[in-house]
């Protein structure tokens, strides 16, 4: 099984891309230069991807930079999503706690953190982790149906947003 790199043709071999769910088709060679050297083509390849997604740096771990699907489906610029956290992208309740996205007693248990915490120590890759989400948009708190995949790039981490809905069938009259 093998594939050819978008960008320079080479052919990808696997293993070596086995678990890349979001960069199957770049080599490691030209996701190393992108990621590391060139800027401008770091923001085309994001936004050349068919899903919204947000580039994660380790620590403090935040939102290092999102593409433009990632904006249009948060309806948020980038200036409220680069160098936020996860979570307040979302609109988590959880994020809006003292304690903060990720260190809030409730985040213990969250999905969402514990994929992107183990892609980063681990470098494993996750695909298909869904949660409901509680988010708070205008005072208004609604579940949303949320779904991820991750990948270690480097240093940093992909994290691309498959599912990001209100939840229909969650009934959350109860839990506010
Ligand atoms: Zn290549």
């Amino acid at each position: 099984m093998s594939a050819i790199c978008i960008y320079c043709s080479a052919s990808i071999k696997y293993p070596e891309k086995v678990n890349h769910f979001i960069t199957s088709d770049i080599c490691s060679e030209c996701l190393d230069s992108i990621l590391n050297h060139q800027y401008d083509l770091l923001i085309s390849f994001l936004d050349n991807i068919e899903a919204p997604i947000l580039l994660m740096q380790p620590d403090p771990r935040q939102v290092r930079t999102a593409n433009k699907k990632a904006c249009e489906l948060f309806e948020k610029d980038l200036s409220q999503i680069e160098r936020h956290r996860s979570g307040q992208v979302f609109d988590c309740i959880h994020s809006f706690t003292e304690a903060g996205c990720g260190r809030d007693v409730n985040c213990e248990d969250c999905k969402i953190r514990n994929s992107v915490v183990e892609t980063f120590t681990s470098g494993k890759s996750f695909n298909g982790v869904s949660t409901v989400l509680d988010t708070k948009k205008n005072n208004i708190i609604k579940p949303y149906n949320l779904q991820i995949a991750t990948e270690k790039v480097g240093d940093l981490a992909l994290l691309r947003i498959d599912k990001y809905e209100i939840s229909l069938t969650e009934d959350y009259g109860g839990r506010l």
